[in-house]
């Protein structure tokens, strides 16, 4: 396996804006690697630009030491799985496993003629490649549980399975990577869990380094070893999953991470010496300034932001925020209550979990007097109550309103 590499990588298309935009990372040696951001934020394209899909603008691609710019896809030694599988449908699933082994080790009509020009020695050496061929596609297809579909066609399987397919067509390949566009878009969100534990397992098993693509946070933090959070072409935060959750960088990253949006309140910072307060029409709470964020003006405007696991909520303990529970999301295993800080109950926070897709998440948010609070499944609260509420101070986060910059103490 090999890292990855991309330095001062851009990509414009013809008459169009940059869709890769000065992008650098490294994707170490076996690390799995995601790619993670709303649609059009030019992470297919960067996957694209190392497969040597698409001719990079200006940069350098690298693939462990040797610099691919100029070199062709078949020869960059990278395996693409795609979301639409695009596997060869009059061919058998052992035909499409060694499709792509028997060309490259001369097998094939085309191919016969081709190695009648080989010196012996050469020839010898593939026809060695070619009679490994067979066990190769059936390690393959035990490893991913599909030896029992070699003789089916892709029609004749579930999207399951054709998605196990590609993957087999990657993997038999023994790649220097591997690069995933949005593999498992296709599937129902259970197959989808499912596929994403095998994938894990895969990565460790094979030690492999891995690129995937996908515009789902969940996904992304699932997988990844690290995450790259991509927005308008550039990459705006790389790390481990829970350093992004706990201290996204910026507006944009902590309101795209989290299945339960973030909690953003946006007000007025005082500095009072030993403690900081930040105000806005709803919210009046002191903080000790060992919680309040880096050093800055005495009064500032700032986005207080903290998740829904972090507000503690309830009577019987002193708390300093009241409010009253518009909506309750008895989830199971959890609960989400929504609560109106202000007097007149609202409609609930937000709609939809997943609805992200818009690129004003690095602007500080509209001031709505709503927050979420996760508690318990078994929680008694109902709507219409009044809560008091505490939120964690250890947890809070602090954005620069202007910015969107986190501006929390590390
Ligand atoms: P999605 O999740 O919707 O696939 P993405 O993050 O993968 O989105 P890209 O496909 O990389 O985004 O596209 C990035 C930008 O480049 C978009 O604005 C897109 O319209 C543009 N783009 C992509 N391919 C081309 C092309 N061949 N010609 C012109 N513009 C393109």
């Amino acid at each position: 396996m090999s890292s990855v590499s991309l330095e001062n990588v851009s990509k414009r298309f013809q008459g169009a804006d940059l869709a890769v935009d000065d992008v650098s990372l490294i994707v170490n040696d076996r690390e799995f690697l995601v790619l993670v951001g709303p649609s059009g934020c030019g992470k297919s394209t960067t996957l694209r630009l190392i497969a040597g899909l698409e001719r990079c603008t200006s940069g350098t691609i690298r693939i462990g030491d040797r610099v691919v710019n100029d070199v062709i896809p078949k020869d960059r030694n990278i395996a693409m799985v795609f979301q639409n599988y695009a596997l060869y449908p009059h061919m058998s699933v052992y035909n499409n496993l060694s499709f792509g082994l028997r060309l490259r080790f001369g097998g094939g009509i085309v191919n016969r003629g081709i190695r009648r020009l080989l010196k012996p020695g050469q020839a010898a050496e593939l026809s060695k490649l070619r009679s490994g061929i067979d066990q190769q596609v059936r390690q393959t297809a035990e490893r991913l549980g599909i030896d029992h579909l070699l003789n089916r066609k892709p029609h004749q399987l579930s999207g399951g399975e054709r998605q196990r397919v590609a993957l087999g067509r990657a993997i038999v390949r023994d790649p220097a990577a591997f690069l995933f566009d949005e593999p498992l878009s296709n599937l129902d969100a259970k197959l989808r869990q499912k596929m994403r534990v095998e994938l894990k397992r895969l990565h460790q098993e094979m030690q492999a380094t891995m690129i995937y693509v996908t515009h789902d946070q969940v996904e992304a933090m699932t997988l990844g070893d690290r995450v790259a959070v991509m927005n308008g072409g550039k990459i705006l935060q790389i790390d481990t999953p829970l350093a992004i959750y706990d201290r996204p960088a910026n507006l944009f990253v902590a309101q795209f991470i989290g299945s339960v949006p973030i909690n953003l309140q946006s007000g007025v910072l005082k500095n009072n010496g030993a403690t900081v307060r930040f105000q806005n029409d709803w919210l009046n709470m002191e903080l000790e300034s060992k919680f309040g964020p880096k050093a800055g003006a005495d009064t500032r405007s700032v986005v207080l932001g903290f998740r829904a696991e972090d507000v503690r909520l309830g009577e019987g303990f002193r708390a300093p925020i009241r409010g009253t529970v518009t909506a309750i999301d008895r989830l199971g295993d959890m609960t989400h209550v929504h609560v109106s800080l202000t007097d007149e109950p609202r409609a609930r926070m937000f709609d939809a979990p997943e609805n992200k897709d818009n690129d004003n998440l690095n602007i500080a948010p509209r001031a709505t007097g709503m927050l979420v609070a996760r508690t318990s499944s078994n929680d008694p609260v109902e709507t219409g109550q009044t809560v008091a509420l505490t939120i964690d101070p250890e947890r809070i986060l602090w954005f620069d309103a202007d910015s969107g910059k986190n501006i929390s103490k590390d």
